[in-house]
């Protein structure tokens, strides 16, 4: 089989286990079906060749695979890689069929006959550059799911390449599945950072091909919770104080210029995510979000200078700031003894003759977390695109290229 016909044969595998995580879930995972996932891919690692495969409560697996390299070799880095095991909810079907088309020539395509659901070129006319290719899209009714399993079938077939060609060089390499990424990194926050021990690491969780991503938000969360005064409205006057009044003054504090609709690129925002409670206690919910830490860091303070006018405003009112951080940008833990990790990205790609799109990432990914945790851990594309919505497809030209550039990874930390 060459390596698109494994990559697809891998990828529908995983997709057949629904892995949909839920928000509202109190436990890690968050759905048994990433435990099924989780028990499938130990079993497949092992068949790699891959040793010391463990699983814990989370069901974070982890896998190592030795160094395989000429004797007297110098050391190389040991390099970690992290997939995300559970698909997005984005009120759709959990389970997930997916629709080969087979050397697509251009023109919409349909995802549903029964049900008449198609993807435009007019919507999508990225599709256009895929003449050609094969191209696998959901049947409409969810997502495909690309995100991330296309990254997991990447490994996988990258392991298989190295089980079967003996002669290709490697240094130790870590695997490590992590559940619910889609809702706040919980899998990735769970983990023992201890089973990991990588020099650095990289997830495969973007999309277009060449996409790179060692720039992410800084992220946390804010809660005001506030408790007013409240009696019968007969008896109010000059004595209640409504603390969902409060929460709407407190907005008021915030810089409209600064929210998601207003921003872009690096520009940071505060976000007003939820206001919850009634005439007594109200909480506000908030998402603080910067590339640069001196203007996250002055956000959370601002956060903290509008409770305590809040306060001073509103006397018999109590009110409290609580705030988490979530993940960090990557490039904070990028220093000139680790930046190795990035160039070899940059190196893989151009080698292969991939055009490199450096991006600025709105977001966060797995590796945000772990490289708070002092792993930095940049990303790359997977080469799908329209990620979290039924439109999301897997050129597979490009998820090969994707599928190379690992293998191209592995080959330049081999050679140090
Ligand atoms: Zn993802």
């Amino acid at each position: 089989m060459n390596l698109q016909e494994r990559l697809i044969s891998r990828f529908l595998r995983y997709a057949a286990i629904s892995t949909q995580s839920k928000p509202e879930s109190r436990t890690v995972p968050s759905t048994p079906g990433q435990w099924d996932l989780a028990h499938l891919l130990m079993k497949d690692l092992a068949e790699l060749g891959v040793t010391d495969i463990s699983i814990d409560d989370h069901a974070v697996v982890i896998g190592r695979l030795q160094a395989r390299l000429p004797e007297g070799h110098a050391p190389v880095p040991v390099v970690g890689w992290v997939a995300h095991m559970d698909t997005v909810d984005v009120s759709m079907s959990p389970d997930i069929h997916p629709v080969i088309i087979r050397n697509y020539q251009g023109g919409d395509i349909c995802q549903n006959q029964e049900k008449q659901l198609y993807m435009s070129v007019e919507d999508h006319p990225e599709l256009i550059k895929y003449i050609g290719q094969d191209i696998i899209v959901s049947d409409g009714t969810s997502v495909l799911g690309a995100d991330n399993k296309a990254a997991i079938a990447n490994l996988m077939v990258a392991l298989e390449v190295l089980a079967e060609n003996p002669d290709i060089p490697h240094g130790e390499i870590y695997i490590c599945f992590v559940p619910d990424e889609e809702i706040g990194l919980c899998g990735a926050k769970s983990m023992d950072i201890r089973r990991f021990p990588v020099d650095f690491a990289y997830t495969i969780d973007c999309c277009e091909q060449g996409e790179l991503v060692y720039q992410t938000f800084n992220a946390a969360r804010a809660f005001v919770n506030i408790t007013g005064v409240t009696a019968h409205p007969m008896s109010s006057k000059n004595h209640t104080v409504n603390p969902i009044l409060i929460a709407t003054d407190f907005i008021n504090l915030l810089d409209r210029g600064e929210t998601p609709e207003h921003t872009e690129k690096t520009e940071g925002y505060i976000w007003v995510t939820g206001i919850e409670g009634n005439q007594l206690t109200t909480v506000l919910k908030l998402q603080i979000r910067d590339h640069d830490r001196k203007k996250f860091l002055a956000k959370k303070e601002y956060l903290k200078a509008c409770t305590e006018m809040m306060k001073l405003r509103h006397p018999k009112a109590v009110l409290s700031l609580d705030i988490q951080d979530d993940y960090s940008n990557i490039k904070d833990a990028i220093t000139p003894e680790n930046s190795i990790c990035v160039d070899y990205l940059f190196q893989a790609m151009e080698s292969l003759g991939i055009e490199v799109k450096d991006i600025a990432m709105r977001g966060g990914t797995d590796g945000s977390y772990l490289s708070t945790k002092g792993i930095p851990t940049p990303n790359y594309f997977t080469g799908a695109h329209n990620f979290h919505s039924r439109y999301e497809f897997m050129p597979m030209g490009a998820v090969e290229n994707s599928c190379k550039t690992t293998l191209k990874l592995i080959e330049l930390i081999a050679n140090g």
